[in-house]
């Protein structure tokens, strides 16, 4: 079945009384060369599972199938269950698991799913919660090689920025954290049925093997600079006391012994600066 054929996939929407759901990030490719290329870009593969989230009608999850051993998705929206059960009914190798992905538990589904695999994730997410899932996928520390995403041009420019810009914001030390980030491929709106308002881009995460900070520590670093960020035209001092409750002499100190001012704000420091920092916030 072809669908990125508006005629086929309006039939299908319409026959099965499908409206689109804004809420929830509905807007299907439409674009055939987009599919193949996060495939063929996303680690689906021979000895592969994928983990797609978000399936709207399986347009993504049938080139995903054509290439990996097996395909586990995860879609919120009830109603597209029977128009799956149509469009991907050629695969023996898809199965989706009708749930919010923030609700999931990712590594007993891993676990199932993908035994004796190596897991990618690839998916054209839904807007609304674009960074929410990424943190989730990091922070969990799932057994994942690479996230292979479409996200907003926005999205995509912050996830991409250089960690100590002013384009960063706390995702963009998440991904840096643990993995490595990269812009492959822009993607227009007129891609999407329905059209968004905006471009989109897809970007891919290659996750680290090995993570720099134990556990403990690294949720203090994503307290700090989750905090951090969250009131980033403050000064650290501020942010840190006010979210926090760290005192201004500890901030003062510790950004003094690193040769910092005392008015640093935290899109001043680099990846190792604020790996440092957090350390020094961290001792008693
Ligand atoms: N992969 C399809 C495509 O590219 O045409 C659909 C992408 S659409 C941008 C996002 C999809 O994610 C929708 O099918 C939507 O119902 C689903 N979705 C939204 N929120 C979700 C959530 N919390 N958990 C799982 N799926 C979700």
């Amino acid at each position: 079945m072809n669908l990125t054929n508006i005629g086929t996939v309006k039939e299908i929407l319409s026959r099965h009384g499908f409206s689109f759901s804004k809420g929830l990030g509905q807007n299907f490719i439409i674009n055939p060369d987009i599919c193949p290329k996060i495939a063929e870009n996303g680690n689906a593969c021979e000895g592969f599972g994928v983990l797609e989230i978000g399936t709207g009608i399986g347009v993504l999850t049938a080139e995903l199938a054509k290439r990996a051993d097996k395909v586990t998705a995860v879609e919120i929206d009830t109603r597209l269950l029977p128009i799956l059960a149509e469009t991907l009914e050629e695969f023996d190798n898809v199965k989706i698991i009708n749930e919010d992905v923030m609700k999931c538990d990712l590594h007993k589904l891993i676990k199932e799913e993908f035994d004796g695999l190596k897991v990618a994730v690839c998916a054209n997410l839904p807007y609304y919660i674009t960074s929410p899932i990424i943190m989730m996928l990091l922070e969990n520390r799932l057994p994942i090689e690479s996230i292979t995403v479409m996200v907003q041009k926005e999205a995509a420019q912050r996830l991409c920025a250089k960690v100590g810009s002013r384009d960063a914001g706390a995702i963009t030390v998440g991904v840096n954290y643990y993995g490595e980030v990269k812009k492959l491929f822009d993607v227009s709106r007129g891609s999407f049925m329905p059209a968004p308002n905006v471009d989109s881009a897809v970007i891919r995460i290659d996750l680290n093997s090995e993570h720099r900070l134990d556990e403990e520590s690294e949720r203090f670093f994503f307290k700090v600079v989750k905090a951090g960020f969250e009131q980033r035209r403050k000064t650290l001092a501020n942010s840190l006391a006010s979210i926090m409750g760290i005192p201004k002499d500890k901030v003062y100190a510790s950004l003094k012994d690193m040769g910092l001012s005392e008015t640093a704000r935290i899109e001043q420091l680099d990846m190792e600066q604020l790996i440092d920092f957090s350390a020094r916030l961290m001792k008693d």
